[in-house]
């Protein structure tokens, strides 16, 4: 069976994501060499949302294919099915970390499902750790892959860190993240005493407390009042801010992750 990092040659050899992945990720795309892809089987998508509606896709799909339905009649179809489901969405990709595998759906299946599954194996990290829809270490790959920020296989793992931290431990997450707060504070000169100084926050709110806090108002972020016992949305809003150039939150992730 074809080791993943063949695959990611034969498919991707072009594509200037995988370029810059292959350049900024050596370690992981050598360590590609070592997981093998495995035939899909229907089986493997079976945590799919509203198989159904797959199903439905999937025949209006045919009859496209067979000259059966024109692309419009098709398109409303579509729009009908999504209307009543909501989001549609499938696995378009597994992984088995312990047995260095990973299969796809698709033949040729997006460049992020690859590394998606391909992270699952290289970091050890299941979702929600990894998954860029959780803030996880994924997110964070792709802001590098992108050249939103720096780093490497080390700041993945640090972040995943920080993830596990703000499901287990939260007291341990905000008093690391106080003192680098402080720290980029101090580099860039911004007073953090006179920003909650400005602000209108009700008594006892937690940013009064968390240096992290007065620098998400510095950004323009209003912490939620139990940020303390659930800071993860901070990790995913640090992250969200880097890809949309939020400067200060680009400086922040310096000294997260030195
Ligand atoms: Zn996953």
């Amino acid at each position: 069976m074809k080791n993943l990092k063949e695959f990611l040659i034969v498919k991707f050899r072009e594509h200037p994501d995988f370029q810059a992945w292959k350049k900024k990720f050596p370690d992981m795309f050598a360590f590609s060499e070592e997981v093998h892809v495995v035939p899909w089987e229907e089986e493997f998508g079976i945590v799919d949302r509203h198989p159904e509606a797959i199903d439905e896709i999937e025949f209006y799909e045919e009859l496209r294919k067979n000259g059966m339905i024109s692309n419009e009649e098709f398109e409303e179809k579509l729009r009908e099915i999504h209307k009543r489901y909501g989001t549609v969405s499938r696995t378009e990709g597994v992984a088995w970390i312990k047995r260095k595998e990973v299969s796809f759906r698709r033949r040729n299946p997006h460049l992020s499902t690859v590394l998606h599954e391909l992270g699952h194996v290289y970091f050890e990290a299941t979702d929600p750790i990894w998954s860029s829809i959780y803030g996880g270490g994924e997110l964070l790959m792709w802001l590098i892959i992108k050249g939103k920020t720096e780093g490497n296989e080390e700041s993945i793992r640090r972040w995943h860190e920080f993830i596990r931290y703000a499901y287990e431990n939260p007291d341990l997450l905000l008093s690391i993240l106080d003192k680098k707060a402080k720290i980029t504070a101090q580099r860039l000169g911004i007073d953090l005493e006179e920003i909650v100084k400005l602000d209108y926050l009700p008594e006892g709110h937690p940013a009064y407390k968390h240096e992290i806090m007065k620098l998400m108002l510095f950004a323009g972020t209003l912490p939620h009042e139990d940020a303390e016992e659930q800071p993860q949305p901070i990790l995913i809003g640090i992250l969200e801010g880097i890809r949309w150039g939020e400067a200060l939150y680009s400086e922040l992730i310096k000294d997260l992750l030195s």
